[in-house]
């Protein structure tokens, strides 16, 4: 090899060097924050969310470190709900998907092309370990509906928090009705609280709703209906039909997800109990339902009846529904039914957006 050659290849492995460390540097971001500061410095990161408190909104914006959300499902919305609540500070997110990262997924936001091929979960927790140091991820790759794995994530699910105790609240963020049903009989048999979200498969609306075990309906009180009518899933979800998304219907979903998480975790204002969104209209329908005391799911029957002490059944589920769609009468615990935005839209539409959206699950 001649003198010239090696010179050359001392120099190339030189650069190589210097670029694999900048890039490392850059990946690594900043140094860990052991207490978050209010103080008004261009360096600290938290210094717009302590202002939360100096503007009298929250009490204790602080104590979000203590946190922990377990997000289920990576895509569309869980991976933008992740790192809105990465970026707000949370102490920690446990996440669940078994999917890799596809270039179909880019007319989405989060991920990159260059995280194609990787777990979701994987690509996921590099990045928002880059954006905040200071929040502990944990990842699981794998599909929580068989048995085995099932287990394992009620077992996160009741001892993943900081200090090995339940997480705060659970984030159901899955494109499908096996995982929701999963998440639903986890959550019931666990007493935990937790956000269904959804986003419809024709990309213009949306929902989240909040379950407490015993006080709200759970996802079996109010099962969707393509689940009551008896239709197959599989027949509405046929192989090979793609379902269409788009980044700002998903972005809205994700921003209503974690607002109302940050309001539950924190308790400031009101925590929505159903915010629906249809895009086409700008319509934001919400309710309030109450567990259907003939729900399937044992657990749920047991922790509503245990809580108003009767346990005895008080209306069909229909009912219910209609119930919860009448602005006439109230479903208790507040906030119950608030009137749509459209102050001209019938309760009539607001029935119908909610059963599209159950039908588009
Ligand atoms: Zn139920």
């Amino acid at each position: 090899m001649s003198e010239e050659l090696k010179r050359r290849i001392v120099e190339l492995e030189k650069e190589l060097e210097a670029i694999k460390k900048e890039s490392c540097e850059g990946r690594r971001g900043r140094e860990k924050i052991e207490q978050m500061s209010s103080e008004v410095v261009d360096a600290n990161p938290y210094s717009r969310l302590m202002a939360l408190k100096r503007m009298g909104i929250v009490d204790n914006y602080e104590q979000i470190r203590e946190f922990a959300v377990a997000v289920v499902g990576v895509g569309g919305v869980g991976s933008v709900a992740a790192e809105m609540l990465t970026r707000c500070g949370i102490g920690k997110l446990l996440l669940f998907d078994y999917d890799k990262v596809e270039l179909a997924n880019m007319n989405r936001l989060f991920y990159q092309p260059h995280q194609a091929g990787l777990s979701k979960v994987e690509a996921a927790a590099r990045t928002l370990v880059s954006i905040n140091p200071d929040v502990t991820i944990e990842c699981h790759n794998y599909n929580i509906t068989t048995v085995d794995n099932f287990d394992h994530f009620m077992g996160r699910i009741r001892s993943g928090s900081l200090t090995d105790g339940p997480v705060d609240l659970v984030l159901s963020c899955v494109d499908n009705f096996e995982a929701r049903m999963a998440i639903n009989t986890a959550c019931n048999e666990l007493g935990q609280t937790w956000f269904e979200s959804g986003v419809a498969e024709n990309a213009v609306s949306g929902h989240i709703q909040l379950v407490i075990p015993g006080e709200l309906a759970c996802f079996a009180c109010a099962p969707p209906l393509i689940v009551a009518s008896g239709i197959d899933e599989k027949t509405l979800k046929r192989d090979g039909v793609c379902a269409a998304s788009l980044p700002t219907t998903m972005g809205v979903v994700s921003g209503l997800l974690v607002q109302n998480t940050l309001k539950y975790l924190l308790k400031f204002g009101n925590v929505t109990h159903y915010l629906g969104y249809s895009s086409l209209q700008d319509f934001f329908p919400t309710m309030s339902m109450k567990p259907n005391p003939s729900c399937d799911d044992s657990y749920c029957r047991h922790q509503s009846g245990g809580r108003d002490g009767t346990g005895e059944p008080e209306k069909e589920l229909v009912q219910g529904v209609r119930l919860a769609y009448s602005r006439d009468e109230p479903a208790p615990p507040p906030p119950t039914v608030d009137a749509p935005a459209a102050a001209d839209t019938s309760d009539q539409t607001s029935l119908d957006d909610l059963r599209a959206q159950m039908m588009a699950l």
